[in-house]
């Protein structure tokens, strides 16, 4: 039975921001242009908020967490739930939403919509999530508990290539946690993000628990210094994690910054063949290269380089490119002009810089979409670690073959890379798939797994420049992240007899 065919989203209004429970547009915002990447096509304008807009956000999640932090973790959860109803409602309208500005096939999208979902699952057990340990009589007449109290207004800046799953990293959690929310969402697709706050809000969301501002680097200056921000979760690129990071500390903030990849697979010489082609050419070019766990590095290992690199090859020119809502297409525009040049740049670069260019995406026009922002899959080999298309991260679908001798090159390769998101190793040997677990100094390891994106109650995140911060995103980090530990010793009354001053560190007895 074939699907129905997905709905396009065409609304023309400008996006605006929620604030206090209510869509603001205030007059003579800065705006920009949103596009349609698979027709290139203004298809509305974002609202760019300024810093009194953004402190007005602030301002009302502040006003709302007295109420909310004090609201029993189990009637927080039953709105979470309600909100997790809507989104399975609504999940094929965000799923278009998706389509239209970043670009992403529909069924994709979709999926981005699930797993964006399973974190709400993940975050409506807050009751079983906030319990705590309790020791009973450390001393005599004396227990010892934990409280997981929330930190107040957080705010999360989020990407443009999960404009609904990176948001649901942060949100669900951080409002299960007792927190209220700012999010400034990525100017590029901002229409999901306003649409999930209507949904909080039916969901019986109290107004100023969860607010939205649209908006650019200068909406992001505002909140990383503000004083009634506590925390902040960013999720970007490297060199902007690493400014949020340091920046937020500097003003006194929690901080866990996300930032970039360049993502290796290994294909030892006994890895199957079939498998390894479909990995590589899903994980490089699926969602047009613009996933953080997007392979974008094939490690050949011996004599397995060659059917390889052919065989990818084949599959790379066969791609189905077009506009993302149509039928069996299975790679879909890049998100801006802008972005589509700075890919093909690079891959105008690998060549300057000596790789071997096996399939050349660059310049690909697709008939009936011709002012799209498309490029086809690129791919090449012979690709040395010195090389900038190697060192640097270029988000789009290129693949990048470096052939290495044996094993222990591999591992050497992947743990000298600055970037340390995710890794993959596909081999037939278990003990192969147990030393590189161990010793790759990645923070996502798939085995015979090409994109290994943890699972809601997991939690994900890279090393290195890959992760700045502590806590990994969601899972049991992403609540350690959006709570303070505090610990209560009590003694009651009837103990207190007992008791004199004492002059030296209290020990149990
Ligand atoms: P980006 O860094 O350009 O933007 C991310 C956010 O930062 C957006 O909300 C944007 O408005 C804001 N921003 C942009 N410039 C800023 C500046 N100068 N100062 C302050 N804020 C600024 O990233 P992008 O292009 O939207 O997304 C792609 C990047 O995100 C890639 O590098 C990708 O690897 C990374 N990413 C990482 C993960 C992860 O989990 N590690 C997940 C998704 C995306």
């Amino acid at each position: 039975m074939s699907q129905p065919q997905p709905q396009p989203y065409t609304d023309t209004q400008a996006v605006g921001h929620h604030i206090a429970g209510r869509i603001q547009r205030p007059d003579g915002s800065r705006r920009q242009t949103v596009w349609n990447p698979a027709t290139g096509a203004a298809a509305r304008e974002v609202l760019l908020a300024d810093a009194a807009t953004v402190d007005a956000a602030v301002a009302a999640a502040q006003a709302a967490f007295p109420a909310w932090s004090q609201t029993p973790p189990l009637r927080r959860a039953r709105i979470l739930n309600a909100f997790l109803g809507l989104l399975n409602q609504h999940r094929d309208t965000l799923a278009a939403m998706i389509t239209a500005e970043h670009g992403k096939v529909f069924n994709d999208a979709q999926g981005e919509v699930t797993r964006g979902i399973e974190i709400v699952e993940f975050a409506c057990a807050a009751p079983q999530l906030l319990k705590t340990d309790f020791s009973d009589q450390v001393g005599t007449g004396i227990d010892n508990w934990l409280l997981r109290q929330p930190l107040g207004v957080v705010a999360g800046i989020t990407p443009f290539n999960f404009p609904v799953m990176v948001p649901m990293w942060m949100v669900p959690v951080a409002l299960a946690c007792g927190n209220c929310f700012v999010l400034k969402p990525s100017e590029r697709d901002p229409s999901p993000s306003l649409f999930m706050a209507e949904l909080l809000k039916q969901a019986g969301l109290p107004d100023g628990v969860f607010n939205v501002v649209q908006g650019d680097k200068g909406a992001v200056d505002r909140l990383l210094v503000h004083p009634d921000v506590a925390a902040l979760s960013f999720v970007g690129s490297s060199a902007i994690a690493r400014h949020i990071y340091e920046t937020g500390a500097r003003h006194g903030k929690r901080v866990q910054a996300l930032g970039g990849a360049k993502n290796h697979l290994v294909v030892m010489p006994d890895a199957d063949l079939d498998p390894v082609v479909n990995a590589l050419v899903g994980a490089a070019y699926g969602s047009a290269g613009e996933r953080c766990m997007a392979i974008s590095v094939a490690v050949l290992v011996g004599d397995i380089a060659d059917a390889v690199v052919e065989r990818v090859a084949a599959r790379a020119r066969a791609l189905k490119i077009g506009d993302g809502l149509q039928d069996g297409v299975e790679m879909g525009p890049i998100v801006t002009a802008e972005a589509r040049a700075r890919i093909e740049g690079y891959v105008g670069l690998g060549v300057e810089e000596g790789a071997q260019l096996v399939v050349d995406g660059r310049g690909l026009r697709v008939p009936g979409r011709e002012g799209g922002f498309f490029t086809g899959g690129s791919l090449f080999d012979h690709v040395t670690p010195a090389m900038r298309i190697y060192r640097e991260e270029i988000f789009g679908p290129v693949l990048a073959c470096v052939r290495v001798p044996d094993f222990e090159a591999a591992l050497a390769l992947v743990n000298g890379h600055a970037y340390a998101n995710g890794v993959a190793c596909f081999t037939r040997d278990g003990g192969t798939a147990r030393a590189f677990s161990r010793r790759v100094e990645v923070g996502m390891v798939g085995i015979n797994v090409p994109i290994p994106v943890p699972m809601a109650w997991q939690g994900f995140g890279g090393w290195k420049q890959s992760l700045y911060g502590d806590h990994h995103a969601y899972g049991e980090e992403g609540l350690r992240f959006y709570t303070r530990q505090k610990s209560v010793m009590q003694r009651w009354p009837e103990a207190r007899a007992a008791s004199a001053a004492e002059f030296t560190m209290p020990t149990a007895r």
